[in-house]
């Protein structure tokens, strides 16, 4: 067995120098001297978190990463990675001695873990640690997920951290629950209230909190008033769109994951003749259907039943009946030249068609964001570098 063959039944060829130039696309839309972090979790929506930032590291356009548990930070980390990385969510107290040594930055909202992070940056300074706990503070100003609010509670939370030994407080943020809708004004709402209480800590303790930020794909691509010093960049580095209300003209985005498969069985059936389970699907006519070897076990959605379609050879192949965990059937009747060992473009392109995240999640009723991070363990990624395939070990 070499390793290619392994890629035979499916696989996910993900183009890193499409990535690499997505970046580039968006650092060219924003405000000049803004900063820019690559979001990697859920393993860089499904594309690979480690292939992904080990091709971003070494560019000047990004400044750091951002993953949202502890052990997403630790793997990158792993991997050799010395750029700063954030974690977006709660981190529980059994990571926070390893997040202190390693300089991964932590999201701070609550009162118990900035005394329990200050204890542990004390202590750790006795025995010689010169690494302070790294914080970004979260500010709640719409999404109500976590943060402190805007008020005068959150102005006390914010001197309360600036007192408290052991902690360097380098960033704080907010994040926009509406920014890709067409009307901006929820989120106008929300950058502004970001702004004033920025304000408010300025006048307040006299002291400007270096990284401040607040955007997202959806900001990055459609609000300049959204920049701030810094922004992060998830969806639209893979070359997705955060949603089908984002105009797809100011930004030239790449999508960097195709998916593929191989027909494994080519039959002809009868009229009346049911096809996978629940006979939801009976042939009217006789046909010619095509067996492929994917599933929901790969994360391809049991949603796209009697709905989705492939290409092969360049043309659509409708899915008849329900996708197994393991196998769907497609109707090739009208594909002439589908045999056996043909190629079957599951999402990108061939020829002239092209399918992409955002339709199949539209169909399948999860959106693009879902069905990335859905792709499953059981399929293999190769990976394309300055032009050349990686195959990897997974
Ligand atoms: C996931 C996430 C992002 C990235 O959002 P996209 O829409 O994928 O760009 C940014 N900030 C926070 C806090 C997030 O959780």
């Amino acid at each position: 067995m070499t390793d290619k063959d392994r890629y035979q039944r499916i696989y996910a060829e993900i183009d890193l120098d499409k990535i690499r130039q997505n970046v580039k696309n968006m650092k060219e839309n924003l405000v000049p001297g803004t900063k820019m972090m690559a979001v990697v979790k859920a393993d860089g929506y499904g594309h690979g978190a480690v292939p992904v930032v080990e091709a971003l590291e070494p560019l000047a356009e990004i400044s750091g990463f951002a993953v949202a548990t502890a052990e997403e930070a630790f793997a990158l980390r792993d991997a050799g990675i010395t750029k700063p990385i954030l974690v977006l969510g709660y981190t529980f107290p059994y990571s926070y001695e390893r997040m202190i040594r390693q300089e991964i930055r932590f999201t701070l909202f609550r009162t118990d873990t900035l005394k329990e992070l200050s204890d542990l940056s004390v202590r750790l300074a006795k025995d010689g640690l010169s690494q302070k706990a790294m914080v970004h503070i979260k500010v709640d100003t719409g999404m109500s997920r976590i943060g402190v609010r805007p008020d005068a509670e959150g102005i006390r939370f914010v001197k309360e951290v600036f007192g408290t030994e052991g902690i360097y407080v380098e960033g704080i943020f907010t994040h926009l629950a509406r920014a890709d809708e067409t009307d901006k004004s929820s989120a106008k709402k929300q950058i502004a209230l970001f702004e004033n209480f920025l304000d408010l800590i300025e006048q307040e303790t006299g002291r400007r909190i270096p990284l401040r930020h607040c955007a997202n794909s959806a900001g990055i691509l459609e609000m300049p008033c959204a920049d701030f010093d810094l922004v992060r960049a998830g969806i639209a580095l893979y070359g997705l769109w955060p949603s089908d209300e984002i105009k797809q003209d100011a930004v030239l985005l790449s999508p960097a994951l195709s998916l593929y498969s191989t027909i494994v069985y080519v039959k002809e059936i009868e009229a009346g003749r049911e096809v996978s389970y629940g006979g939801t699907f009976t042939a009217k006519k006789r046909m010619r259907i095509a067996t492929v070897p994917v599933g929901y076990g790969d994360g391809y959605p049991r949603g796209l039943s009697g709905k989705g379609f492939v290409l092969v050879h360049g043309k659509r192949a409708p899915i008849l009946g329900r996708v197994c965990m393991d196998q769907f059937m497609i109707d090739v009747t009208d594909i002439r030249e589908a045999k056996e060992g043909d190629k079957v473009t599951l999402v990108g392109r061939d020829g002239e068609e092209q399918i992409t995240m955002e339709l199949l999640g539209g169909l399948s009723g999860r959106f693009n964001y879902e069905f990335a991070c859905n792709i499953g363990k059981r399929v293999p990624r190769l990976y394309i570098k300055e032009g050349k395939p990686i195959f990897s070990s997974n």
